[in-house]
């Protein structure tokens, strides 16, 4: 038997790749959408401006969007939410008995909520009934990372075995990452823009630390990151460019390796959405390309290539994931699988 899930933020880009990868999903079943009071009352096809490649699914097609209100709708609940609205409403939601699996920026600092990747901090998830007890929630509020966060931390993950002192990591990241309509044609197209609001960088600075570290994260990982992010011209597929110091100073083959067997609890598990590989280290010299690599592992993986030294720090590569797949609703997704495997949900 299928469990019942909900949506909130339903009908935003997020919301609808949610829709999109939750619609024959083996272990879950949508049955409640909600967003904000613009769509609630309306069905979700005349409520989505659908922008993605593939069909509305049907099942979905002919719902009502709700509003989003904590306490209706099933105990496990997605949130694609503007990070504004998600401040309170995920709280209100965990309060009153929800499992809140969470794409908004509002809680993932929390020490008491966990930042997962299934694959890289799968024993995070241990911090839950502590949460639940000092929050005092019946629920709880489970979050994915920052879509550009998710590929450095993935791409790092296999690296802690050599010790990462420093990062310094520069993103180019595409148009979707901010959301529906998003950034005006006028100052995209043919053009770079050097900064991205809401404190980009400062996210991927502390929530990879986060992400690596100990203790459910309470612990940081012991590095430094530097992060300078960039809006280019590109659909889908956040690409980054990662400079790395390893105390062991490894050679670049066993670093290579180590990205190529990496695996988790997902491959472990043999979750339904886990990428096998997690990480695809390409051997062509001109990849990846997020036109071409974004949809790896049907947008779960990530892909590395141009692995070599650094002269600066220790190594270098290239680093691409898909921002609204393995960046949000996947991620989440992929947290609910393991969640329910673990017997958490
Ligand atoms: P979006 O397209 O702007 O969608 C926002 C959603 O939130 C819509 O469904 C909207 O409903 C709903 N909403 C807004 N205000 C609300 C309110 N007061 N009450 C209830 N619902 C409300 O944004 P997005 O790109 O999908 O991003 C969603 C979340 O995921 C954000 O927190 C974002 O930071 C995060 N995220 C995005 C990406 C990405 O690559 N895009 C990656 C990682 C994380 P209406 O349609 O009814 O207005």
């Amino acid at each position: 038997m299928k469990l019942d899930v909900g949506v909130i933020g339903a009908t935003g880009m997020v919301g609808q790749q949610f829709i999109s990868r939750l619609a024959n999903h083996p272990f879950f079943n949508v049955a409640w959408l909600a967003a904000s009071e613009r769509s609630e009352g309306k069905s979700y096809a005349d409520a989505a401006p659908w922008r993605l490649a593939t069909p509305m699914p049907d099942v979905c097609r002919g719902k009502t969007v709700e509003a989003c209100t904590p306490g209706k709708g099933p105990k496990v609940i997605f949130s694609a939410l503007d990070a504004k609205a998600a401040d309170v409403l995920e709280q209100e939601f965990a309060a009153a008995g929800h499992i809140v699996l969470s794409n908004a920026r509002s809680h993932r600092m929390d020490p008491l909520v966990p930042l997962l990747i299934p694959e890289v901090n799968a024993d995070h998830l241990a911090i839950l009934p502590e949460q639940r007890r000092v929050k005092g929630w019946k629920g709880g509020v489970i979050t994915n990372p920052n879509c550009a966060t998710i590929v450095l931390a993935m791409a790092l993950a296999p690296l802690r075995q050599f010790t990462i002192c420093r990062v310094s990591v520069t993103t180019m990241q595409a148009v979707s990452g901010a959301g529906y309509p998003g950034v005006p044609s006028l100052d995209i197209l043919g053009n770079v823009v050097p900064y991205i609001g809401g404190g980009e960088e400062e996210k991927i600075e502390t929530e990879t630390l986060k992400i690596l570290g100990a203790d459910g994260g309470r612990q940081p990982y012991p590095a430094i990151v530097s992060a300078q992010v960039n809006r280019v011209p590109v659909i889908d597929g956040h690409t980054m460019t990662v400079s790395v110091e390893l105390k062991d100073a490894p050679s670049v083959d066993r670093v290579i390796d180590a990205l190529r067997t990496f695996r988790g609890r997902p491959q472990e598990l043999n979750l339904p959405t886990a990428p096998v590989p997690a990480i695809v280290v390409m051997n062509e010299i001109n990849r990846p390309q997020p036109r071409l690599d974004a949809d790896l592992g049907n947008g779960m993986a990530v892909s590395v290539g141009r692995v070599r030294a650094c002269p600066v720090l220790t190594h270098k590569f290239v680093a691409l994931g898909h921002n609204t797949i393995r960046g949000a609703a996947g991620a989440s997704v992929l947290n609910a699988e393991l969640m329910h495997s673990e017997g958490i949900l």
